[in-house]
């Protein structure tokens, strides 16, 4: 199938992209790396009037390191992620978590503000955002607005931007010392969207987690902030602390049923996450095995 007819603005700046946002409100798209609006609209599951092209706007790309934040313009593309040694260094789990984001030729063009403005909830830059406690950066005819990660996504494709608002930035804190992360999703192959995934950060000292962060992935509407974390800070973790934390992260969990899982297997498969996620923060394997009650 092909798009239904639109016309097509090549944006020439930031200014000029939300101008046209406010003129053509809720019949005009942002366009970035395209590989979620040109799917959605062959197929018809979108038909915007305007495509606003905001691809040109160099000043939306790039990664910059200040003080104890770093900045990533939205048109940073996922492969310079990947590339940077500024992300490696400094946000490592994003780094690990953008392998996992689809194949090459879409990491070639698709960019994280496109991913976050998105925001589907299987999606898995989203998840990282909120456990590392990003703060989203967006414009619009008011002026700048900063929004926790937290509170930006709202639902399935559904976040805090406004029609005629473009998501400019993120900043994410810099990893601190003792800091620790986990990536792992379970995907049919690698690249597709995750059945169930979980990205998470630690800060790990000794043989005890002094915090935890868990954000799951394709399991609610939204990326979850695991409320279960709070049972594995500041104790020893033993097989028994482990399966309390796993029957809280069940109760909070709101996971649907689809053609690649059933609930159950979600919930179960989240619950095995967080053992082998706790596990390999603390460097314990024998905790891998150790969430659910036998
Ligand atoms: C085969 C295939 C497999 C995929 N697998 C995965 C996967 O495993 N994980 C994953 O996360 N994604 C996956 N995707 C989706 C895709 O990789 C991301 O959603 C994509 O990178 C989004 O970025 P983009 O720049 O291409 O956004 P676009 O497609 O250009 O835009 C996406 C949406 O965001 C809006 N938008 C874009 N930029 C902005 C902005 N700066 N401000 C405001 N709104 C904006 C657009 O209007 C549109 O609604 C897959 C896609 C395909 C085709």
């Amino acid at each position: 199938m092909k798009a239904s007819a639109f016309s097509y603005a090549r944006a020439t700046s930031v200014v000029n992209a939300l101008e046209l946002l406010a003129e053509h409100g809720e019949r005009a798209k942002v366009l970035s790396g395209g590989q979620s609006l040109m799917p959605a609209m062959n197929l018809r599951l979108i038909s915007p009037e305007l495509i606003v092209d905001i691809g040109d706007l160099t000043e939306l790309r790039g990664i910059a390191v200040t003080g104890d934040r770093l900045r990533i313009g939205a048109l940073t593309r996922h492969v310079d992620l990947l590339n940077s040694p500024e992300i490696a260094t400094h946000v490592p789990l994003l780094s690990e978590a953008v392998t996992h984001v689809a194949h090459p030729a879409i990491r070639n063009r698709g960019t994280i503000g496109g991913s976050l403005a998105h925001a589907d909830p299987a999606a898995e830059l989203p998840a990282c955002m909120v456990v590392l406690n990003a703060t989203i950066i967006v414009r619009g005819p008011a002026g700048e607005r900063r929004i926790s990660a937290e509170d930006f996504f709202t639902g399935i494709y559904e976040t805090a931007l406004a029609v005629d608002e473009l998501l400019v930035a993120v900043e994410v804190p810099v990893a601190q010392k003792h800091s620790a992360h986990f990536f792992c999703e379970f995907a049919r192959r690698h690249g597709d969207y995750g059945i169930v995934g979980l990205a998470a950060q630690a800060v790990v000292q000794g043989d005890v987690l002094t915090d935890l962060r868990l954000a799951y992935f394709a399991v609610s509407d939204r990326p979850v902030l695991a409320g279960a974390a709070t049972k594995l800070i500041n104790v020893a973790v033993t097989p028994t602390v482990l399966v309390q934390a796993s029957a809280a992260l069940g109760a909070e969990l709101d996971p649907q049923e689809d053609q690649q899982a059933s609930v159950s297997m979600r919930r179960h498969l989240a619950k095995v996450l967080l053992a082998r996620c706790v596990a390999a923060l603390l460097g314990r394997p024998e905790l891998a095995n150790a969430g659910e009650a036998p």
